[in-house]
């Protein structure tokens, strides 16, 4: 395909920003420093829609499930799924909230090493060709062999100083999962991918110096690891005590204790407990339950001081803000990207 660029201009404001045709809406807009509203980055979520004003686009993945027949009738769009096809008007809704703080950019990685975590979690570690900053918390976009569309992963490192060529992602084995699956099995080591990033809004909040608490279940495991690691690394945030629970169904599934062990000031500010919610015949010492009744059951009405940090699949991330909501938490101090 010829690069285009289209001009996308957004309804009512004076701004616009270039687009080129093998880009999507989106993630064009906060290339060109527009915060344009988003979550997941990867059509499930709906929070990048947009009324298609003039102009016309096309769909990356019409199937995408954040993308409704009413949505269709009323000319709105996933700024995630859709490319120019011409010149556009569209209106969103900016919010400063979205503006990103690194632009996001499309690199090459080669795959360089991988490890195993757990049973059916594995770690990548892709070399760029150039750099990418982020913060502890974001995810980037990894385009994969014989996969349609992309998959979002979390970084698991942190950037120190001026080296921000590696990206580890902790990533679940997903039974049939395509992303997953080629990760695991179809990519080897020395292979390239394209990845995009950074993105992601549950990034560490370094001016808040209240306690954090980190809630990871299953796959969620590498961006609460980053903001860990962020806040040990980070001379400004000494002091400030971390929380880290993990959940998993079975104890073999429970991880993270050895990366945060390899920290300065683990069992003194930085501390890992884990539930499982099916000890099933396994030993096991630790809680019996989910992640968010363990986080419940050791800070109660704390909660409402500490600045909480969650990512994991979706039933998991309704619990925890369902018993947030309960305990009269403040929804500013709670930050996460919903995983689908
Ligand atoms: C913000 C975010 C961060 C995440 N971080 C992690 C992480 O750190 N570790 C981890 O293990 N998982 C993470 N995930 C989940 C991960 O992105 C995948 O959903 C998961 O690995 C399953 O993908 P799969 O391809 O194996 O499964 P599949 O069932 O093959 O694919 C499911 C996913 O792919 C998307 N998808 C399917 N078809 C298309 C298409 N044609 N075009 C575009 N998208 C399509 C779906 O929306 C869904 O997200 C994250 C998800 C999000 C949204």
């Amino acid at each position: 395909m010829n690069n285009q660029n289209h001009r996308i201009t957004l309804a009512g404001t004076d701004q616009f920003f270039e687009c080129a045709n093998d880009d999507v809406l989106l993630r064009s807009a906060l290339r060109n420093n527009i915060a344009f509203p988003y979550e997941c980055n990867v059509g499930a979520c709906g929070n990048c829609k947009f009324e298609l004003i003039e102009g016309a686009v096309d769909a990356r993945w019409p199937e995408a499930p954040g993308w409704t027949a009413k949505d269709r009738e009323r000319r709105r769009h996933l700024g995630c799924q859709s490319t120019p096809r011409a010149d556009c008007t569209i209106r969103i809704r900016p919010s400063q909230h979205y503006a990103p703080i690194h632009r996001p950019k499309r690199v090459t990685g080669t795959l360089t090493s991988r490890r195993p975590v757990t049973h059916d979690i594995w770690e990548f570690r892709f070399e760029l060709a150039d750099d990418m900053r982020f913060e502890p918390g974001q995810y980037a976009l990894l385009t994969l062999p014989g996969v349609s569309g992309q998959r979002a992963y979390s970084m698991s490192n942190i950037v120190q100083g001026s080296h921000a060529k590696v990206l580890d992602f902790q990533v679940r084995r997903v039974p049939n999962g395509r992303g997953s699956n080629a990760l695991f099995h179809t990519l080897a080591t020395g292979d390239e991918v394209g990845i995009d990033g950074p993105y992601g809004m549950a990034y560490l909040r370094r001016d808040v110096k209240r306690d954090i608490l980190c809630l990871a279940g299953g796959s969620g495991l590498a961006p609460m690891i980053s903001i860990a690691r962020g806040v040990a690394a980070d001379p400004e945030m000494r002091g400030v005590r971390l929380n880290f629970l993990y959940g998993g169904r079975s104890p073999r599934d429970v991880c993270g204790r050895d990366m945060l062990e390899a920290l300065e000031n683990f069992g003194e500010l930085l501390h890992f407990d884990a539930a499982v919610s099916d000890a099933g015949g396994e030993q096991w010492g630790g809680h019996t339950g989910f992640v968010h009744e363990l986080a419940e059951s050791m800070f109660g009405d704390r909660l409402r001081d500490m600045e909480i940090y969650f990512a994991g699949p979706p039933a998991m991330g309704q619990a925890i803000q369902k018993m947030l909501l309960a305990h009269g938490v403040s929804f500013g101090q709670v930050h996460f990207d919903q995983f689908y």
